[in-house]
């Protein structure tokens, strides 16, 4: 399903976390946000997950407006640091909330649960309670959470930053099935990895200090960087 941002501002107190961003994000794609630390990406995403409301902008969805809508009825599966685990749900059972809310049949739900816990290499803790497992353990979960219900739209804000090198490398290859096995999901992904956002983006957005300032194919981004700051950021130390 697409993704519209039109115009969309956020203001946290006096700050402007972002600033008239319009992106569109088609069925089937996948936008990387990289930029500074600071630079409104996951202000971004939150905006569209409806965790942050625009002081300014509309927000559509498959063409319907959702700017005034609750996360939870946006129907996209969202892993971000904030959005935690249930805490006094187990493993399996955070896995499988998506799918029970959507009243899919049970064995559908358990089928589906094993099969995304075997994903992210935690069947074995399928019992255990989030407070029992390490931050990146509970990320991984995050994941599984989000994926199980194949969603039309994915939010990611750094979903492999808590991971280390195999287990990302394992993940980016699972995002990519994820892309392959639901070619209408639209995806928008924020990292601070440029090697992530090469592997998985469509289209990369340069995002400083709260505004837009670049967004083109990534492979062109790289091969002429259309700003100085586009530039000089991704020749940098990131
Ligand atoms: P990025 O994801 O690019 O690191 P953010 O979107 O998190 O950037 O932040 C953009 C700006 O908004 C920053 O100046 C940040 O300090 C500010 N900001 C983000 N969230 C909040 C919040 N909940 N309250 C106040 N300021 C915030």
């Amino acid at each position: 399903m697409t993704v519209q941002l039109e115009d969309v501002t956020v203001h946290f107190g006096r700050t402007c976390a972002l600033e008239g961003l319009n992106l569109t994000v088609a069925a089937g794609e996948t936008v990387a946000l990289l930029g500074p630390s600071g630079s409104g990406k996951s202000t971004a995403l939150k905006a569209v997950a409806g965790f942050v409301r625009p002081s300014r902008g509309r927000i559509r969805i498959a063409g319907v407006d959702v700017t005034d809508v609750p996360p939870a009825k946006r129907g996209i599966g969202v892993v971000v640091q904030q959005y935690a685990l249930f805490p006094h749900l187990r493993v399996a059972d955070n896995v499988a909330f998506g799918l029970r809310a959507a009243r899919r049949p049970k064995a559908e739900v358990t089928r589906r649960v094993a099969e995304m816990l075997d994903m992210v290499g935690m069947s074995t803790y399928a019992r255990r309670f989030p407070r029992e497992l390490s931050g990146g353990q509970q990320q991984r979960v995050a994941i599984a959470r989000a994926l199980a219900i194949r969603p039309p739209v994915l939010l990611l804000d750094d979903p492999l930053a808590a991971l280390d090198a195999q287990l990302r490398a394992d993940m980016l290859d699972e995002l990519q099935k994820l892309r392959r096995e639901v070619p209408d999901v639209a995806i928008v992904y924020v990292t601070h990895d440029q090697a992530e956002a090469l592997a998985l983006a469509d289209r990369i957005a340069v995002m400083r200090a709260a505004r837009l300032v670049d967004i083109a194919p990534s492979a062109d981004l790289y091969a002429a960087p259309p700003s100085a700051f586009t530039a000089s950021f991704l020749g940098g130390a990131n």
